[in-house]
Parts: C-alpha cells; sequence; structure tokens
C-alpha cells in the first residue's frame, strides 16, 4: 500500500534548508525515508534594507556630526536584523551604540563590533531575530588639520569583518 503525504512546512527563519521526511510504522520494524527536498528561504534584498532603515541611518549620521568637535570625535553602529513573526519578514535594528571617543586626530576612529544577538524560537512561528547585516558610521575630520586624511569608504577593517561574518555592510 502506498499513500502519498504531502507535507505542510511554514518556515520563516532565512537560509537554504533540507528537509527530509522520516517515518516508522507501529510495529517499528518499518522505516521509510523520504528523498531530501532542498527549501530556500530568502533574505530581504540588500535594497530593501536600505530602504527599511534609510532614516535611522541618516539619524546615525546625525548623531556622528553632533558628536565631532574640536575635542574628539565617534562612530555609530547598529546591527540590522531579518524579524520573522507570522510568516512575515520584516528588517529591523537594535539601538544605536557609540564607538569609543577618539581624542587625537593621528588615531583612526572605529566600532564596537561584537556579535549580535540572535533569537531562535523553538517554536518556528514564535518571533525571530536573525542578524542579516551591520551598519556604521565614519567620522567627519572637520576638527582636524587638513594633514588628517583617511580614505573614503570601507576600511581594510571593515572589508576584514565582513570577510569574517558573510552579511551585508552598510556604511554612511
Ligand atoms: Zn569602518
Amino acid at each position: 500500500m502506498s499513500q502519498k503525504v504531502v507535507p505542510r512546512i511554514f518556515l520563516s527563519i532565512p537560509g537554504e534548508w533540507k528537509f527530509k521526511l522520516v517515518v516508522q510504522n507501529e510495529k517499528k520494524d518499518t522505516i521509510r525515508v523520504s528523498k531530501v527536498e532542498n527549501v530556500e528561504v530568502w533574505f530581504p534584498d540588500p535594497l530593501e534594507i536600505e530602504a527599511a532603515l534609510s532614516d535611522d541611518m541618516y539619524e546615525a549620521w546625525n548623531e556622528t556630526l553632533e558628536d565631532a568637535s574640536e575635542m574628539g570625535r565617534r562612530e555609530k553602529s547598529f546591527w540590522i536584523y531579518a524579524v520573522a513573526k507570522n510568516g512575515e519578514v520584516s528588517v529591523q535594528r537594535d539601538e544605536i551604540k557609540d564607538g569609543p571617543w577618539i581624542m587625537n586626530c593621528d588615531e583612526t576612529a572605529h566600532t564596537d563590533f561584537t556579535a549580535p544577538e540572535i533569537i531562535s524560537p523553538l517554536d518556528p512561528l514564535d518571533e525571530a531575530w536573525y542578524p542579516i547585516g551591520f551598519f556604521h558610521t565614519h567620522t567627519p575630520l572637520t576638527y582636524c588639520p587638513p594633514e588628517a586624511h583617511r580614505g573614503v569608504g570601507f576600511s581594510g577593517g571593515d572589508i576584514q569583518a565582513v570577510g569574517a561574518h558573510g552579511i551585508a555592510f552598510y556604511l554612511l
């Protein structure tokens, strides 16, 4: 006797998943194993992430400008999350964090890159938070003498961190 079983699987966790079904009869003398099915759950698109958080990115940038003075400067950063809830995925951030104060113009500002919190519920329909990106600002050199300079864009350290984490990076 053969019976076709169509499992209904709800997935709210981004990633590439492999599923197989293992079924045992009541006498426990027969086990059936299905073939492996590949299921891909998409991350939000980088442009989607940017659109969802562009106000927040400018807020962090404005805070960076406000903090810069003759006395010092510091970077701002936040982690970007895919939040899965009720079968919908949205883009959220955690709080804007301050990097350490940099008091002299010879030093490069940097930011705290501590690994973010992951909330992975046992029930896949509960709210889940997965880090998908990291945003940080670079400080303006307005209050530094003209000979203090650095390249525009990602620093060497930034590029290394991207490689280590394999996530989207945003810079302002
Ligand atoms: Zn950087």
